[in-house]
């Protein structure tokens, strides 16, 4: 009945919030600091204070529908509990769904925040017609999310989707910072990306490279920006550091199309901007890496939503298609 939904999206340093329309347009937004350091209290009030201010701007509680709220895992969409995200320190067991569903007297969703971006392109974003999704961020780490029939897949504990720490290559040197050898995040994410760009330089100290000189030689500052820029300027070693990462992801979407036949992949995150190099090499590889003899068939999508794509994704979950998404 046109009612508004209130998406906030719970970051290590920022909370977004905005007003989202059920056909899914944006009508307000604004960001304020986390204060994640200061602990929980700190950074509840300042989520508290922006649901406040929006909901004002939505003129009451009574044009509201709902509050969703995405923030990283681990935690439990079923019962609206945080448990013990790395990047939100002080959060454990917080029951924040109840919290602020009391406060506000709104329902109130909590959702993993790659399953909540997951959604929202399927709902309004890159993969708006496909019901079958299977959907990747690549940033600082890897988060995947799983749309089945346009509904987050959550599993039995709310845990489903933690795609990123599949492991391809258990003799990998590279500990993951979950705990397993060579999970795909530890291989490909922006970190993983830096390290290999380094290790190349350390290795062979003839090699010649426009990174070597960005650094004034010290290697540990190489940043996936830096590599992107560099192989677009035809860099050689930023070149292969693309080339490897682009095989290493194509190599694991090769498994999770055997494993799921989805009708479409979207992969987003401050990584996938780097575009066609990596999108062709996840293209060329996967092929000849999965069972599936219509893999070449997937389409391989950017993603669409990208600075507010957690402010949409949290309100997904009280979008038609999503409903079923929370408790
Ligand atoms: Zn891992």
């Amino acid at each position: 009945m046109g009612k508004l939904i209130i998406g906030i999206d719970v970051g290590g340093t920022k909370v977004a919030g905005g007003l989202v329309t059920q056909k899914g347009r944006l009508i307000e937004s604004q960001i304020v600091p986390t204060h994640a350091d200061k602990g929980f209290r700190k950074s509840y009030a300042q989520i508290t204070n922006l649901i406040g201010r929006l909901l004002s701007a939505a003129g009451g509680a009574d044009n509201v529908k709902g509050i969703g709220i995405c923030a990283p895992g681990p935690l439990n969409p079923k019962t609206g509990v945080i448990l013990n995200p790395p990047n939100l320190p002080g959060w454990r067991n917080i029951e924040l769904a109840r919290m602020v569903t009391r406060e506000f007297g709104l329902p109130s969703r909590v959702e993993n925040d790659a399953n909540a971006a997951g959604l929202a392109e399927v709902l309004f974003g890159a993969a708006v017609g496909y019901k079958d999704v299977f959907y990747v961020t690549v940033s600082t780490g890897i988060g995947t999310g799983i749309i089945i029939n346009r509904k987050i897949y959550h599993g039995k504990n709310g845990i489903a989707g933690e795609g990123g720490h599949v492991s391809i290559d258990y003799h990998s040197p590279y500990r993951c910072g979950c705990g397993t050898l060579g999970c795909i995040e530890a291989l490909a994410a922006g970190p993983g990306m830096a390290r290999r760009a380094r290790v190349m330089l350390e290795q062979e100290h003839g090699l010649s490279s426009v990174l070597r000189d960005l650094v004034g030689g010290h290697a540990e500052q190489i940043t996936p920006l830096m590599i992107q820029e560099a192989a677009h300027d035809g860099d050689r070693v930023a070149k292969a550091v693309l080339d490897d990462t682009g095989f290493y992801l194509g190599v694991w979407l090769a498994g999770m199309i055997t494993l799921f036949d989805p009708e479409a992949i979207v992969i987003g995150g401050g990584v996938s901007r780097i575009g066609k190099p990596l999108f062709d090499k996840i293209r060329e590889t996967i092929p000849g890496h999965t069972i599936n003899g219509f893999a070449t068939e997937t389409p391989i999508l950017p993603a669409k939503l990208h600075t507010n794509v957690g402010i949409y994704g949290a309100a997904s979950v009280f979008l038609p298609a999503g409903e079923e998404a929370g408790t």
